[in-house]
């Protein structure tokens, strides 16, 4: 049972819609692989698995390495 809610001038508050689960999923997953590519970039884009020529995605990232641990020098 929900109670009616009214806002300070004593209309009906506008009430949270629930997002489903299957609207929510792709979005998540999507969040999740862009994460992952960050976590990629920030703790192993060095030496032999490195993507990027030179080291500047590596000196860019520098300080959130090693604010992580991530070993490096
Ligand atoms: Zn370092």
């Amino acid at each position: 049972m929900t109670e009616a809610v009214f806002d300070p001038a004593g209309q009906p508050a506008a009430q949270p819609t629930p997002i489903p689960l299957r609207e929510l999923l792709p979005w998540a997953v999507f969040g999740g692989l862009l994460l992952l590519l960050a976590l990629y970039f920030v703790g192993a884009e060095q030496g032999a698995t490195s993507l990027v020529p030179g080291m500047y995605v590596h000196e860019f990232v520098h300080d959130g390495r090693h604010l992580l641990g991530f070993p490096c020098h």
